[in-house]
């Protein structure tokens, strides 16, 4: 029999290398930490150097690991899976870690490699056991190709395509966290009522709650809750439970709370214990069915907002759900807000259209594109103001010089600018590139609205001006001035349009931009992760906001309303 190798020896991980080794497969084994290995090692497993060599020395490779970022960071790099890969390798993901994830690792494995996403329902016992029930995704072929190996762990349910194994647990944790959410609100509600546990226990047994009732009611009652499955994994399922649904019209209302009670629980030093310590903290937090204001919902006491457009409002041409009614509540409790975009192509009259058309109203003074804020600033440049400019860009971007007072040329007469202003298009071509570099050779000054050098839309990325200024910065070998974000200026026009606000926070999608940028100008940031940055990216970014929430819709928006 060839080796099947595990890749990561958790609590999950070291039971289904252990069955293996039982069923009489040789095993070959690799842990962060070398010191989980021992025991396999004193069954005969075959310790491997790193999660590459255990990829090389295997026809099956198994991971089961914490989380995404742990998934990535044996996959990735010159010691990772993608580096051991050969044409036999079928890898099984057993981890629970969202279709997002198993795309990014067929990605990086094909085309040598199969890639089947079999994560489990069941813990440690049913692990031990051998009698986890395993939901596979992936062609029947690749599947059945499994099969022999998954057959020693448990029963093998075909659910589909690839992906849809991460996803059909994601939809089984959202029931298994729900449920004791729910119960643990239902016991607070009853000590509320004055009802002694013994009669709610009474009452339980005869409702959809018995069986948990009847398994929970002990722990709470001796206040221990010995780890099965950690406190901080449930966390992270229930991060990609909403992370996988935050860019679709989907409302998950309840999930959101079972999210904020799992954080508390953490906050409170629980993440190490079993996930079922949420009931401790429920119980003990002495709100009732209240949930805790965790970072970000509710009242967050700013009186003035300014907001990023794309993956924050709308992703591409979608609406982000329940963004629009979370404004309108805003406003209606007297929050100010401004719209800041570094998208130069849509005039500030033509945004403002867009978002009354999603029913939140504005007018053009509501909003500040990248455009406006180059001419505004620009010409407030005693040196520059007037001057003949080139502009690279969209209409809109030279409209906004035009009514600034500068001198538009025309691509044949570049060498007489002295400026060049570059704003992402969709029109951008040859000839402007040549002219840009003209212009530049002739001694004008460079500027561009921004650096981002995409945009995230439902599709995918659409290139953006940092793409186009790339292209230009390599034919003239001089380096722009950047007037949008993340650099000051814009962030100073937008604070100037909120005057009188007492506290402001800048709401965006990008770490680099519109974090980093407030930041740099002095200004609270709040971080959404329905656009450019994902929740592992966040982890190991040096930029860190002062909040974090799945979308827009999550701030100030009163539980009953949430999305
Ligand atoms: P665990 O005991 O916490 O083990 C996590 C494993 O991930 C360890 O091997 C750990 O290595 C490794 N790891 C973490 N971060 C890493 C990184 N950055 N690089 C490399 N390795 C890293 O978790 P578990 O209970 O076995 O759960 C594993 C997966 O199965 C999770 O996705 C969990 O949600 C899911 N799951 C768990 C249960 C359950 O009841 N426990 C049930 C169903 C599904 P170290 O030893 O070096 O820390």
């Amino acid at each position: 029999m060839k080796p099947v190798a595990v890749v990561g020896l958790g609590s999950m991980g070291s039971r289904i290398a252990r069955r293996l080794l039982d069923a009489g497969h040789s095993v070959v084994v690799w842990n962060r930490s070398p010191n989980r290995l021992e025991p396999l090692l004193a069954r005969g497993a075959m310790a491997a150097s790193t999660p590459r060599d255990a990829a090389r020395r295997s026809q099956t490779l198994i991971t089961m690991l914490a989380d995404p970022e742990a998934l990535r960071s044996v996959s990735e790099g010159p010691d990772g899976i993608a580096a051991g890969t050969h044409p036999d390798l079928v890898v099984i993901e057993m981890s629970t870690v969202g279709p997002a994830a198993i795309e990014a690792l067929a990605s990086l494995l094909e085309p040598k490699v199969q890639v089947v996403d079999a994560p489990v329902l069941g813990s440690i016992g049913e692990a031990e056991a051998g009698t986890l029930t395993i939901l596979a995704g992936g062609s029947a072929e690749v599947v059945d190709q499994a099969r022999p190996v998954l057959a020693s762990l448990g029963t093998v349910v075909h659910v589909g395509p690839r992906g849809t194994g991460a996803a059909a647990k994601l939809v089984a944790n959202a029931t298994l966290l729900g449920t004791i959410t729910v119960l643990g609100e239902t016991l607070a509600l009853a000590d509320t009522l004055g009802l002694t546990r013994e009669a709610t226990a009474n009452v339980l047994a005869v409702t959809p709650l018995a069986e948990q009732a009847r398994r929970r009611l002990p722990l709470i009652q001796a206040g221990t809750y010995p780890r099965r499955f950690g406190l901080s994994l449930a966390r992270k399922d229930a991060d990609l439970i909403l992370e996988s649904a935050a860019t679709s019209t989907v409302r998950l209302h309840a999930l959101q709370t079972v999210r904020e009670w799992l954080a508390a629980a953490e906050n409170d030093g629980r993440g190490g214990d079993d996930y079922t310590a949420t009931l401790a903290t429920i119980l003990g937090s002495g709100e009732g069915d209240r949930p805790p204001r965790s970072s970000g919902t509710n009242d967050v006491g700013y009186d003035g907002l300014i907001i990023d457009l794309d993956g924050v409002v709308w992703l591409g041409a979608r609406p982000i759900h329940g963004v629009a009614r979370a404004l309108r509540h805003l406003r209606a409790r007297g929050v100010k807000l401004v719209f800041l975009t570094n998208d130069p192509q849509h005039s500030r009259s033509a945004q403002a259209a867009r978002l009354s058309a999603i029913e939140i109203p504005a007018a053009a003074h509501d909003v500040l594109t990248a455009s406006a804020a180059a001419a505004a600033f620009l010409a407030g440049q005693e040196r520059l103001a007037g001057a003949r400019v080139l502009v690279v860009g969209s209409g809109a971007l030279r409209d906004e010089f035009d009514a600034a007072g500068f001198e538009l040329v025309a691509a044949a007469d570049a060498d007489t600018a002295r400026l060049v202003i570059i704003g992402g298009h969709d029109q951008f071509d040859y000839g402007e590139l040549r002219a840009a570099t003209r212009a530049v050779g002739a001694g004008a000054e460079l500027f561009a609205t921004g650096r981002d050098p995409f945009v995230p839309t439902a599709d995918g990325r659409e290139p953006a001006t940092g793409a186009i200024l790339a292209a230009i910065e390599a034919a003239t070998g001089a380096t722009a001035t950047i007037t949008g974000k993340p650099e000051p200026h814009m962030f100073a026009i937008a604070r100037d349009l909120l005057a009188g606000c007492a506290r402001i926070a800048v709401v965006g999608d990008n770490l680099a931009t519109d974090i980093a940028g407030a930041q740099h100008a002095g200004i609270d940031a709040i971080l959404v992760l329905s656009g450019a940055t994902s929740a592992d990216e966040l982890e190991h970014a040096d930029v860190q906001p002062d909040l974090v929430l799945p979308t827009l819709a999550h701030l100030g928006t009163p539980s009953s309303a949430r999305p």
